[in-house]
């Protein structure tokens, strides 16, 4: 089975889409990674979803990823006397360091770092946004603030602090229990919310000491101001644009967008562009015709991946919603000004052997019309820098471990077989041309690139290319 498309999908799990049938309908629709969310999701629940995936995979035959998305240092307010209150503009309003407030005045935010961290004239947002403040004074155990735009506020809303840095790690208690429990299962990408600093990264990293990949979710402006040291440490970036959104002016986000997916595909690691996609269809069976638009621009960007979140977890048409998005990347994808925008923003190879031979494939793929760029890889390394060339032909990878098969379902163009090492050069070419025809990407008579290391077996040592015919069956 394979996809007709190169642009991947992340697919959101949660209540609509939370048993095996409704799995197996959504990868059928489209999906290539599923994404678990651990704000909403119980550790037994975790299990039986992984369980789930894994079963599929193996009554599919194809290997699927699996991320887990790590809560993070969200901060709430406390519990208000009443459950709620309105604000309003210009009102002085006191937020305080306790868990509830007792005076009516006051407004609790149980988070003694908020406190150590927030400074005069900083904004402090209150529900996605919705409500703005402006600090007038700040101490260690409340502070005083002006609302600039007023509205209702209820018991534990999300808090926003665009300007402060907060002295807390990106991971909290809970994180690190989700983290050994999705590590236990064995799932393939760890999502890590709320980076601030590249330390955040490097502290997820240690912790997951390579058992899986590490994905930076970039949703506040502070991991803007470091984001070449954090692309350096993640595996992964994803441009989260609802939190992004909230802290950043709307209209900045399409330019970070922007920016966040050409840093990826500068340094040949995938990025994945996030929520309200097509939110629309979290009610609707059909999308608006920007929701449309926007999901089509991403891909013509060249982002590897695009993401659903309430609209497979929690909405109406989750199947229809992947199905959507497979139909816009497959008719981007054949515009003929997709090609010619990736060609435009290609990037020079590094001077390493590997990025040469990926350089060369890229070229001798488009001269001699080859159906698909083979690349045999063992930990995956080959294959991130054959996307990273963005080549018109589908990429094939080769690789004997599951782990990377599953972990390069989310790059650009992967198509990813696990298959014992190549045994010699005549094993490498006649496999790799057999398993293109028997994948469905060429036919007898047709021309693949292949790409491996010689001596064989070896990770990092990619130095071959060759081009094969597929032969007679
Ligand atoms: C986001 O904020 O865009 C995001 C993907 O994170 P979450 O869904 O966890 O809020």
């Amino acid at each position: 089975m394979r996809r007709r498309r190169k642009t991947k999908i992340l697919a959101t799990l949660g209540p609509a889409s939370n048993t095996p049938e409704k799995i197996r309908a959504l990868f059928q629709a489209g999906a290539d990674v599923f994404r678990i969310n651990m704000s909403h999701t119980s550790h037994t629940a975790l299990a039986e979803l992984h369980k789930a995936v894994r079963a599929l995979e193996a009554e599919e035959g194809r290997p699927i990823g699996i991320l887990v998305d790590l809560q993070g240092p969200k901060i709430r307010l406390g519990t208000l006397p009443g459950g709620s209150r309105i604000l309003k503009e210009g009102e002085q309003v006191r937020f305080v360091r306790k868990v509830q407030a007792d005076d009516p005045n006051d407004i609790p935010i149980p988070h003694p770092e908020v406190f150590q961290a927030m400074k005069m004239r900083h904004t402090l947002l209150i529900d996605d946004g919705r409500i703005r403040l402006r600090l007038l004074s700040v101490k260690d155990y409340y502070a005083d603030a002006i609302v600039v735009v007023g509205g209702e506020i209820r018991d534990r809303k999300g808090v926003n602090l665009p300007d402060t840095l907060l002295p807390v790690s990106a991971m909290t208690p809970k994180d690190r229990t989700d983290l050994d429990a999705a590590l236990n299962l064995g799932v393939d990408w760890v999502a890590l919310s709320f980076v601030q600093r590249p330390d955040d990264v490097a502290e997820l990293k240690k912790a997951v000491a390579g058992r899986a990949s590490v994905l930076a979710k970039i949703e506040k402006p502070k991991a803007l101001e470091s984001l070449g040291e954090i692309l350096e440490l993640a595996d992964a970036l994803m441009v989260a644009r609802g939190d992004l959104g909230v802290e950043l002016p709307l209209e900045a986000v399409p330019g970070r967008q922007k920016q966040i997916v050409r840093a990826c595909r500068k340094a040949g690691k995938p990025v994945v562009v996030a929520t309200q996609m097509l939110e629309s269809m979290v009610t609707s069976a059909t999308p608006t015709r920007a929701e449309v638009s926007d999901v089509a621009s991403a891909i013509f960007e060249g982002t590897d991946a695009i993401m659903l979140s309430a609209e497979s977890a929690s909405g109406a048409h989750p199947v229809e919603a992947v199905q959507m998005m497979d139909r816009i990347a497959q008719s981007v994808e054949g515009d003929p000004l997709y090609a010619s925008i990736l060609e435009g923003q290609r990037n020079e190879p590094e001077d390493t052997t590997a990025d040469a031979i990926m350089a060369a494939v890229h070229q001798v793929t488009h001269t001699v019309h080859a159906k698909a760029v083979v690349c045999w890889t063992k930990s995956g390394s080959t294959g991130w820098r054959a996307a990273r060339e963005r080549p018109e032909a589908p990429i094939i990878v080769l690789t004997p471990m599951v782990e990377t098969a599953r972990r390069l379902a989310i790059g650009w163009g992967l198509h990813c077989v696990t298959t014992e090492d190549a045994h010699d050069l005549e094993d490498v070419t006649d496999r790799a041309a057999r398993i293109a025809w028997q994948e469905g990407f060429a036919r007898p008579g047709e021309r693949v690139v292949i790409t491996a290391g010689i001596p064989l077996g070896t990770p990092g040592s990619t130095n071959l290319l060759r081009v094969a015919f597929v032969g007679p069956k």
